[in-house]
């Protein structure tokens, strides 16, 4: 690497949170200037004895209250409060902040990197589904520079530079098709909690375990894709691949195709995103072609999943759609996993309340979140008829 890198991690006790630490063990030059954790706190102060930062952001004040932080490393200062995600994701010292806390909960540190000229290595999708327009405008007049973590999207980043924007005819985006994608439709109604938090290929927190099983992750990752790579949504398609080898793949306009592949591994793309330009020896295992294997694509099928054509209506609408499928989905989601929603309704709940919401083409961060609101209580009507 060029230089050496400090890093703040927000959400650094989840899935990717985790695997980026293994990244920042395992490559040369780069050190932990800050890390958040919500409420997993023994596992926050067990990662800031690792690696020493000089803060440390426990987001949930009642989950700090009560709890002995007396293990944490001398050097390092303890702040208490979601609102000091801001401070560590704009910090002069660091270089690039990797955006890890799920959901909505993650959008206004996206913002406040973004807004403070940060690169960003962005795996809090739902900061774009919600806001696309007002980040990537932001980024554009602050010169920061958002870098994909999600995988599909490091593929296409990846295939992107080896043509020029406009040589671009569309982008393909894998998905793995989730535990279910042989399911029946009575076989979908029936599924269980457990069922949707087993993942054939990937592990992960429980609600992109859930959004993967709906495939509703893809339909964000289609919004995503439509904000970071400033694509319409006609030019974006999806395809079933469930060996998840072939991460993505851009068509340019001479009809060659160029995929990335690797075993799936989160820390190759987070690896990727926090070392670009440069490519350095992989923490990730090398791809195993001494055996015989075959890799399927499988057109989706929207009818057994219809929460995917949700997303790229969204992405081709714009406006206030994306915080408003976004906070439904959410919402779906916690109420599935409390068992109050059946499988199936969180698509169909998320589409009604789509439906009914009402448009703004231009808006503003407050009629965003005035979406993200009503979309919420919406959901919790649903649920209550
Ligand atoms: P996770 O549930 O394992 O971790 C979530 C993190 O967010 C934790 O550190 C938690 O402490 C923090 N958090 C939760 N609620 C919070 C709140 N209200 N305020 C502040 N922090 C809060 O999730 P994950 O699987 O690591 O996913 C994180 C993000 O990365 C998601 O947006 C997800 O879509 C995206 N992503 C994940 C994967 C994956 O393989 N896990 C792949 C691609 C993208
Ligand atoms: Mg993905």
């Amino acid at each position: 690497m060029t230089q050496p890198k400090r890093i703040s991690i927000l959400g650094v006790t989840g899935s990717i949170g985790q695997s980026t630490l293994d990244v920042v063990r395992q490559t040369d030059g780069m050190s932990v200037f800050a890390m958040s954790g919500h409420s997993a706190l023994e596992s926050l102060v067990e990662a800031a004895k690792e690696f020493q930062p000089k803060f440390v952001v426990a987001t949930s004040q009642s989950a700090a209250d009560g709890f002995d932080f007396g293990d944490l490393p001398a050097g390092t200062e303890l702040l208490v409060g979601s609102h000091h995600i801001a401070q560590i994701a704009s910090a002069p010292e660091v270089d690039v902040v990797v955006a890890a806390i799920v959901g909505i909960a993650g959008l206004p540190g996206t913002m406040a990197a973004v807004e403070a000229g940060k690169t960003v290595a962005l795996a809090n999708k739902e900061s774009l589904v919600v806001a696309g327009s007002l980040i990537t405008a932001m980024a554009a007049s602050s010169g920061s520079r958002i870098l994909p973590v999600d995988s599909e999207h490091s593929a296409v980043f990846q295939a992107l530079q080896s043509g020029q924007p406009n040589e671009v005819s569309r982008i393909v985006l894998t998905a793995s098709g989730g535990p279910f994608r042989d399911f029946s439709d009575s076989e979908l109604k029936t599924v269980t909690v457990e069922q949707a938090l087993a993942h054939p290929t990937w592990q992960m927190g429980d609600k992109i375990s859930v959004d993967s099983a709906t495939m509703m992750n893809k339909a964000l990752e289609v919004i995503e894709a439509r904000w970071l790579f400033d694509l319409p949504a006609a030019k974006i398609e999806v395809v079933v691949h469930p060996q998840s080898i072939v991460h993505s793949m851009v068509e340019f306009v001479d009809h060659s195709t160029v995929a990335q592949l690797s075993p799936p591994d989160m820390r190759l793309p987070i690896q990727y995103a926090l070392t670009w330009p440069d490519r350095i020896a992989g923490v990730s295992p090398p791809l195993d072609l001494s055996r015989p294997q075959t890799l399927e694509f499988i057109p989706p099928d929207t009818d057994r999943f219809p929460a995917l054509k949700l997303g790229f209506d969204v992405a081709a609408r714009g406006g206030t759609s994306g915080a408003v499928l976004n906070a439904a989905n959410e919402s779906a989601v916690a109420a599935f996993l409390k068992r109050e929603l059946s499988f199936t309704d969180i698509a169909i709940a998320c589409q009604e309340i789509l439906e009914q919401h009402d448009f703004i083409a231009d808006p503003n961060l407050e009629q965003l979140m005035a979406c993200d609101q009503w979309a919420r209580q919406e959901l919790a009507k649903w649920i209550s008829v």
